[in-house]
């Protein structure tokens, strides 16, 4: 086949499936081999080099490769494709192999033209749950986005007809103004820039180009985000001018509060209300896990309001992958408030045993007093005062 004649895929020599990674390969390769550099004087070089670039140029763009596989080059007739329009993409790409000269030189004319301006990025709120975050989550969300129009194709001409030369600027797309001794350039107010102007617009879209649309996109929430963190979803944001890339979408991620569970860094505290006799006598609990399960816990003997008792890796993951964190379970001793006759009865038996059996942070404390206050001991007086008010 001719080399005129070939598709995209075949000026590419890709498959139809190829992915993006094999197109920028094929590409390059064949950017590489018809250089006008490497082939000084080669009309047909640099032929191939252009259809190269222009092949590339739809293929590269999901939006336009669609449109193309669909319709053939009929689908794009509403882009501006001329091989160079993503132009900046693309030296941004292959800047070891060109030189900006070479460019300057091939295209000037072109480069000189105000480059396409890529889509308008969108941001959206996300909520998840602590257990979406010990396991990461893919969630679906709507949104409103502007996207070519159906009838037009993004062009904003009524079908069958074609844009007019701007009167204004005569196709320049600036205008220059003379302001005293100076006469400087601006953009073209009525075109703005383009050089050309919609005289018969779209009657879907008014000639705008774009229609708002509803769109599902999902996104993948990493194990371990954090509260605040903004993930980039690229290239679902509204499409750019000119077949200039699409914009990206921002996610802001909020983490929901749990009932029992609260967060820090990679560990999970969960306070647990004890009474004073399961805290004296030891007991076994049964927290409840993000998974929905439950894990039992010891709580040995003797056990101080405020103690915690580590539960190796039942914590969340990291977002950076080092590892999961830990649960921590923190021990609340809980005073009772009401006690029934009984209860009291068997608490004052208790309480008279109590003072020759002391607990350990009480007679450390104790302790301390003597040795900071001497001449209150040595006074009697004080001992008696503050003991006193140690029991109330
Ligand atoms: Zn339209
Ligand atoms: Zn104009």
């Amino acid at each position: 086949m001719a080399w005129e004649d070939k598709d995209y895929y075949g000026i590419l020599e890709v498959p139809r499936d190829a992915p993006q990674e094999e197109i920028k390969k094929a590409y390059r390769r064949m950017a590489l081999k018809y250089h006008p550099d490497r082939n000084p004087g080669d009309k047909e070089a640099e032929e191939k080099f252009k259809k190269a670039a222009e092949a590339f140029e739809v293929l590269s763009d999901p939006e336009k490769r669609r449109q193309y596989d669909v319709y053939g080059r009929e689908g794009l007739k509403g882009y501006d494709i001329h091989g160079f329009t993503n132009f900046e993409d693309i030296f941004e790409h292959f800047s070891d192999i060109f030189g900006g000269s070479i460019f300057e030189e091939f295209f000037g004319t072109r480069t000189r033209r105000r480059a396409a301006r890529k889509g308008a990025s969108l941001r959206v709120d996300i909520d998840v749950d602590l257990k979406e975050v010990a396991s990461g989550a893919e969630k679906t969300i709507n949104i409103n986005r502007r996207e070519y129009c159906d009838v037009c194709g993004g062009s904003g001409l009524k079908p069958g007809t074609s844009p007019a030369t701007c009167t204004y600027c005569k196709g320049r797309g600036e205008i220059q103004q003379s302001q005293g001794f100076f006469t400087f350039r601006a953009t073209c107010p009525r075109c703005g820039g383009h050089g050309k102007v919609i005289e018969s617009p779209c009657y879907r879209c008014n000639g705008q180009g774009r229609i708002a649309k509803r769109a599902q996109i999902t996104v993948k929430i990493p194990p371990g985000v954090e509260d605040g963190v903004r993930l980039r979803v690229e290239g679902q944001g509204e499409p750019g001018e000119n077949g200039a890339p699409r914009g990206d979408l921002y996610c802001d991620i909020h983490v929901k509060p749990h009932p029992i569970l609260q967060r820090e860094g990679r560990n999970l505290i969960c306070e647990v209300p004890i009474s004073f006799t399961q805290a004296t006598l030891g007991c076994e609990l049964e927290i409840p896990t993000l998974t929905g399960g439950t894990t039992k816990v010891r709580i040995p003997r003797g056990t101080q309001s405020g103690d915690i008792i580590t539960i190796r890796g039942e914590g969340l993951p990291s977002m950076q992958g080092w590892g999961k964190g830990d649960l921590l379970i923190k021990v609340l001793v809980e005073v009772p408030t009401r006690l029934t006759a009984r209860q009291e009865e068997l608490l004052r038996e208790f309480a008279e045993l109590e003072q020759k059996n002391q607990g350990p942070r009480g007679k450390s404390f104790w302790q301390k007093v003597k040795e900071y206050f001497p001449i209150l001991l040595i006074a009697g007086i004080g001992v008696l005062l503050l003991t006193e008010r140690g029991k109330k």
